[in-house]
């Protein structure tokens, strides 16, 4: 795979990141994509597992964006069910997008981890702005059909199984 699309680790889904183990690292911040990363492609509500994920993520003192290419009204009323912060600009992969989520943490690239589903916007995106990223599997099949070119195009060139 390609060096700027290699993601530093590659996962199932979120609930198999190991949050302490990060946090003892030294990452205070996440990034973290909306479709196919956190719910299903276009069905903005949490499910409880989710829901409890970024509980533990906060009380251990994460700072989180979210950051989607979705509308950003759409993903504002999630963010506040989750009483997690929205990136106030997007446009993932171009780094507007990754800088203005990390203005919004009071972040640096350094201490910032960027998990999401898709390696063209998230992964590159996250990499090409200095960060940790990591790439979890889509939780639904049904996508935008963008993004269906997108998941070939991610088996063609960036070698994804
Ligand atoms: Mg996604």
């Amino acid at each position: 795979m390609l060096k700027a699309l290699k993601p530093n680790l590659q996962l199932a889904s979120i609930h198999d990141i190991d949050l302490i183990k990060l946090w003892h690292l030294g990452y205070r911040n996440i990034i973290i994509d909306v479709d196919n990363t956190i719910t299903a492609w276009n069905r903005h509500q949490a499910g409880e597992e989710v829901v409890k994920w970024f509980n533990k993520a906060r009380d251990l003192g994460f700072g989180i964006c979210l950051l989607s290419n979705n509308s950003q009204s759409t993903i504002a009323g999630l963010a506040s069910e989750l009483g997690v912060l929205v990136s106030p600009k997007s446009g993932k992969p171009f780094s507007r997008a990754f800088k203005s989520a990390l203005s919004a943490l009071s972040a640096t690239a350094e201490n910032t981890v960027v998990i999401g589903d898709q390696i063209f916007t998230d992964i590159l995106g996250g990499k090409r702005a200095g960060m940790y990223t990591i790439l979890v599997d889509p939780i639904d099949k049904k996508e935008f059909i963008g993004t269906r070119l997108m998941r070939l195009l991610e088996k063609v060139i960036a070698g994804r199984k």
